[in-house]
């Protein structure tokens, strides 16, 4: 019996959402009284896989099939459930991304497994059963859920678990093949288009936004530069993105893309319930805004009452001067 981790990766690297499921899987096996094995698919350098030996992954199996190159849901799910397979793993943990999350609800039915999602703390352990805290309502309230099937199946929630490294060892890397076939691949994406901007916005650490109150795509260089100085990446709220100022893929919120960065600056944003929905759980929320009466004030942990083309400016010149 082990704990299984699938550890998502990009661009060669090891994400940083997925050492967190690593660790985490590490403690849960520590619970359990056995040990926690990870799976990796494509291209990663060998080095960022044995890493895992630091975050308590005793060994990681890795396909770099050719075709695996890119995410296709199909595939993968079969090549997570051959490592299941192979290491009798009952508890599998992944990271609540699309990726794990799409992962984890195909091989839940595969493998008639229980599924929890958004898990934000360990398990407590009730007989062969698992209690898990989980957030829910977009981040409002918590639930536990008992996992009762065999095979449990944890997505934990980005930025929810406090991370450290157990020791200097690394994790033994084996090569592994699952059986695939040419129906895996019928989801295969065509192309890939890369998102723009230097800082991934789903895996930066601090992240500046812009809302209406920008006023226009012309202004957005006040963004830019101060995530520039910050080594930030930019969002933005979605009637930005609906109007063109910015692209569709910086929209965060309920029909965005959610995130957890350590620090979100909202700039020009009032904090509507569904802009919030994608950013209430990153770490510090800073909001500048002219109007004192703005909701987001209520969800910010430092506030800034105050006019953007006046405010944004000092704070670049603050941020380029700590970068001297
Ligand atoms: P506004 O609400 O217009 O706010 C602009 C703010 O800028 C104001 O608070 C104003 O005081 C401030 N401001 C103006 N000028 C200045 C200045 N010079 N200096 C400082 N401050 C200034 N929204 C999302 O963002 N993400 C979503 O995923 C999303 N999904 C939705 C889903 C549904 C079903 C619905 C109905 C709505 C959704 N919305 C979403 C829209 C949401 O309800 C709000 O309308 C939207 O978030 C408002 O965007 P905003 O804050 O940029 O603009």
């Amino acid at each position: 019996m082990s704990v299984l981790v699938f550890v998502e990766c990009a661009d060669g690297k090891v994400k940083k959402s997925a050492l967190e499921a690593a660790f985490y899987g590490h403690q849960v096996a520590t619970q359990l009284g056995t040990s926690a094995v990870a799976v990796a698919i494509g291209e990663v350098a060998a080095d960022e896989l044995k890493n895992l030996g630091q975050y308590g992954i005793t060994k990681v199996l890795h396909d770099t099939e050719t075709r695996l190159k890119d995410y296709v849901s199909q595939a993968y799910v079969k090549v997570v459930a051959a490592a299941v397979e192979k290491e009798n793993a009952t508890v599998i943990v992944l990271s609540n991304t699309n990726i794990g999350s799409g992962i984890g609800a195909r091989l839940a039915a595969r493998l008639q497994a229980s599924f929890a999602t958004n898990v934000v703390a360990l398990p407590e352990l009730a007989g062969n059963s698992l209690k898990v805290k989980k957030s829910v309502f977009s981040g409002k309230a918590f639930a536990d859920e008992v996992l009762t099937a065999p095979t449990k199946i944890i997505a934990v929630k980005k930025n929810a678990i406090e991370v450290n490294t157990v020791g200097t060892h690394e994790a033994e890397v084996e090569s592994f093949t699952a059986s695939l076939t040419d129906a895996d691949f019928t989801g295969a994406p065509r192309e890939t288009i890369r998102a723009t901007g230097d800082v991934l916005l789903t895996e930066a650490d601090v992240v500046v936004s812009g809302g209406r109150g920008m006023r226009g795509p012309e202004n957005w260089h006040l963004i830019e530069d101060l995530a520039k100085a910050l080594g930030a990446a930019t969002a933005c709220s979605k009637p930005v993105a609906d109007v063109g100022w910015r692209p569709h893929h910086e929209h965060v919120g309920q029909t965005g893309i959610t995130i957890s960065p350590n620090l979100y600056i909202a700039v020009g944003i009032s904090g509507a319930i569904q802009h919030l929905a994608g950013v209430n759980s990153s770490k510090v929320i800073v909001v500048i805004n002219k109007d004192p009466e703005a909701p987001f004030f209520k969800a910010a942990d430092y506030g800034i009452v105050g006019d953007i083309f006046e405010v944004v400016p000092k704070l670049i010149e603050a941020a380029k001067a700590l970068e001297k």
